[in-house]
C-alpha cells in the first residue's frame, strides 16, 4: 500500500507523466541520502533540485493548464502523486513546488493574457513562483492588508508595503501579490498583481524560518505596477485569493502521506531489528499495537486523499462537494500525519533524534502541514458550514468514478464566487457505511455516527454554544470523523482494500470518536443532556486478535523493504 521507490511504477499515468515521476524519484535516489541529510542540516538552498526540475521541464509540464498551452494540462491526480514523492524526500522540496502552485493560482484565474503568457514562459524557463498574501501583523485576517497601491495617473499604481512568510520570495520569477488601493474603501479596493522578485523596488529582507526552504519577508517600495501587471481587482481579487488557497491546500494531505511513508520504513526497520533482552522490540505487544495503529492510520490518510482527488477533478459550478473534502484533506489528513509520526516515535525513541535519519526531519516537518494554508481551527470552522446539509439533506448525484484520466482540471481556475457554502448538497453518506455494515468496527462507528445525528436533532448546540468556537470545534471534530470514514470506505471499495485492514482503520475511528466525545463531555458549556450523550457514546472498538495479527504481518513486512540509496 505504501510508495516504495524500489518498486515504483506509476502505470496509471500516461508515458510522459510516468517518465517525469520516475525521473524525479531517480534524481533523489541517485543524489542519495547523505546529500539529502547534509543539505537539510546545513539549510542549503536546493538549487540542484530546481536545476533538475528546470532541465526536465517538471513544473512547466505539471503546472501549465491547457488554457495557457493546449499541449499541457493541470491534472490533479498526477499533481497529488508528485506531492507524495516530494514529501517522501522532504518538506522543503515539496514547499518550493507548493508555493509555485500558489503563485500561479491568481495568474491562471486571471483574464490578463500578458501575465498568463509571461507565467507560462517563466515556467518553461524553469522559474519558480511565489504567493504574497500573508503579512506579519495580520495572520489569517486577510481582509486587512497594508500593501497599498497608489494610482499613478496612467492606469497603473505604485505599490508599497511588506509581506511575511512568503515562500520562494528569494528567487521567484513571478510573485502574485495581494494589496488594496489607497483611493477605494472596502472590498472594491482589493488588487492582485504580478511582481518580479528581481526588480529594484523589490527588497528581500530575510528568510524568516530556520530551514532549507526560503520563507521570505520582502518589501515593495514604490514598486511600479503597470496596468498589464494587474491580475484581479475588487471582490474578484479576494475570491482569487480564497480560490487559490483552495487549489493549494489540497496538496498538503499527500505531502503529509509521503513524509509518513518514508519515516515508516525507517521506524519499522529499526524496531524490527532492535534486539532487547534477547528479543526484537517488535515482540512487545504495545510496540505492535502502536505500529499497527500508525500503519492503519497512514493507509486511511492515503485512501481519503485519493478519493478526494476524484471529487476535486469532478467539481463544477453544480457540484461543489470538493469544498468540504478539501478542508478535510487539509486539517484531518495532516493531523493524522502527526499522530502517525508520534506513534512511531514512541517506539523508536532515541533513534528518532539521530541526525542521519530521515525520521528526525519528518518529526519536525510533519508539524508544519496542519498550520499552513489556514490552521486546523480555520479549516474546522469551514467544515462546520457543511454539516447540516451533509448529514440531513442528501441529494442525488451521478456516481463519481476514479479520476486518473489525462484531463485538464479547468474548473479549478473558474471556481467563481467563494460564497454559498451552506447551500452545497452531498450524496448520502450512509450509502458507503451501509455497503460495509458487515465489518464489526464500521458497524460500531456507524452507531456513533447515527447517535451524533440524534444529538444534533435532540440537543443541538444552543445559540450561546454556537457563538462558542471552542465548543463548536469539538462538534466539528466529531463530524469530520464521519466524513473521513465515508471517503475511506468509498476508496477502499474502488481499490479492493482487504476487510481486515479496513476494520483495523475503523477500530481507530471508533476510538477517535470516543476521545472527542470525552472532550465534548469536559467542555464548560456542554449541557447535562449533551454530557450524558457524550458518555453514552464512548464506545469500545470490536477487538479481534486474528485481524490485528494479519495487519501486523503487513507492517512487519515493511522492515528492510526500503532504505534510501546512501
Ligand atoms: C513555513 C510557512 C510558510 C508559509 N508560506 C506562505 C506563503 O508562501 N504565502 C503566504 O501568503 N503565506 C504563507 N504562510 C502564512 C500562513 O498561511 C499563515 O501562517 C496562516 O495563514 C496562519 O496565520 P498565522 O500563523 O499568523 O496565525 P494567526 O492568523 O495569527 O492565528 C492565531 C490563532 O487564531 C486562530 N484563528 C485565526 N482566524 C481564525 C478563524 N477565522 N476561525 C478560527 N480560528 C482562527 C488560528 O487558528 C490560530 O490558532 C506561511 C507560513 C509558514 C509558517
Amino acid at each position: 500500500m505504501l510508495f516504495n521507490p524500489r518498486t515504483y511504477d506509476p502505470a496509471q499515468f500516461d508515458e510522459p507523466t510516468r517518465r517525469l515521476l520516475r525521473a524525479t524519484v531517480d534524481w533523489f535516489e541517485t543524489r542519495g541520502k547523505k546529500a539529502l541529510i547534509d543539505t537539510y542540516i546545513d539549510r542549503a538552498w536546493y538549487a540542484d533540485f530546481l536545476e533538475f526540475a528546470a532541465r526536465e521541464g517538471l513544473f512547466a509540464e505539471f503546472l501549465t493548464p491547457s488554457s495557457a498551452d493546449p499541449a499541457k494540462r493541470w491534472d490533479t491526480a498526477r499533481i497529488a502523486e508528485l506531492n507524495e514523492i516530494l514529501g517522501f524526500y522532504g518538506l522543503g522540496y515539496w514547499y518550493t513546488w507548493q508555493v509555485t502552485i500558489l503563485g500561479l493560482g491568481p495568474v491562471w484565474q486571471s483574464e490578463n493574457e500578458a501575465v498568463r503568457a509571461r507565467a507560462a514562459r517563466l515556467l518553461a524557463e524553469g522559474h519558480v513562483m511565489a504567493f504574497g498574501l500573508s503579512e506579519r501583523t495580520h495572520g489569517a485576517d486577510i481582509y486587512s492588508t497594508d500593501m497599498i497601491l497608489t494610482p499613478d495617473g496612467e492606469g497603473g499604481f505604485t505599490a508599497s508595503g511588506s509581506k511575511y512568510y512568503i515562500g520562494n520570495g528569494n528567487v521567484a520569477g513571478l510573485v502574485s501579490v495581494f494589496g488594496r488601493r489607497s483611493d477605494v474603501e472596502g472590498p472594491e479596493g482589493y488588487v492582485f498583481f504580478a511582481a518580479d522578485s528581481r526588480h529594484d523596488a523589490y527588497h528581500l529582507v530575510k528568510n524568516v524560518v530556520n530551514a532549507q526552504m526560503y520563507v521570505s519577508e520582502f518589501r515593495l517600495e514604490d514598486y511600479p505596477v503597470r496596468a498589464e501587471d494587474v491580475l484581479h481587482t475588487g471582490q474578484a481579487a479576494f475570491d482569487a485569493a480564497l480560490n487559490t488557497v483552495n487549489v493549494g491546500k489540497f496538496n498538503l494531505c499527500t505531502a503529509s502521506v509521503g513524509i509518513c511513508e518514508h519515516a515508516m520504513y525507517e521506524a519499522v526497520t529499526h524496531a524490527r531489528n532492535r534486539v532487547l533482552y534477547g528479543r526484537p522490540v517488535t515482540d512487545f505487544p504495545h510496540v505492535r499495537r502502536e505500529l499497527t495503529d500508525a500503519y492503519a492510520r497512514l493507509v486511511a490518510m492515503k485512501l481519503f486523499s485519493a478519493r478526494a482527488v476524484d471529487y476535486f477533478r469532478t467539481a463544477s459550478a453544480e457540484d461543489r462537494r470538493y469544498l468540504l473534502f478539501n478542508p478535510m484533506t487539509k486539517m484531518k489528513v495532516t493531523t493524522e500525519g502527526e499522530k502517525v509520526i508520534d506513534l512511531m516515535w514512541d517506539v523508536i525513541a532515541a533513534k528518532g533524534f539521530e541526525a542521519d535519519t530521515y525520521f528526525d526531519k519528518a518529526a519536525k516537518d510533519i508539524r508544519g502541514l496542519p498550520k499552513l494554508e489556514g490552521t486546523v481551527h480555520v479549516n474546522l470552522a469551514l467544515i462546520l458550514k457543511f454539516m447540516g446539509n451533509y448529514l440531513f439533506a442528501p441529494a442525488d448525484y451521478a456516481p463519481v468514478p476514479t479520476r486518473l484520466d489525462a484531463a485538464d482540471d479547468a474548473f479549478l481556475f473558474q471556481q467563481g464566487p467563494a460564497r454559498g457554502l451552506g447551500a452545497i448538497r452531498f450524496h448520502d453518506w450512509r450509502t458507503a457505511y451501509d455497503r460495509h455494515a458487515q465489518l464489526p468496527n464500521v458497524a460500531r462507528f456507524r452507531e456513533q455516527a447515527d447517535a451524533f445525528c440524534e444529538l444534533l436533532l435532540k440537543n443541538a448546540p444552543s445559540k450561546e454554544q454556537q457563538a462558542d468556537l471552542d465548543f463548536l470545534l469539538e462538534i466539528g471534530q466529531l463530524f469530520a470523523l464521519i466524513v473521513y470514514g465515508q471517503l475511506v470506505l468509498e476508496q477502499a471499495e474502488l481499490t479492493g482494500v482487504d476487510a481486515d485492514l479496513l476494520d483495523q482503520i475503523f477500530d481507530a475511528l471508533v476510538r477517535d470518536f470516543s476521545a472527542h466525545a470525552t472532550e465534548l463531555h469536559g467542555k464548560a458549556s456542554t449541557t447535562e443532556e449533551q454530557a450524558a450523550w457524550a458518555l453514552a457514546n464512548v464506545r469500545r472498538p470490536v477487538a479481534d486478535a486474528e485481524r490485528a495479527a494479519k495487519v501486523w504481518a503487513r507492517v512487519e513486512a515493511l522492515s528492510g523493504a526500503y532504505e534510501m540509496q546512501p
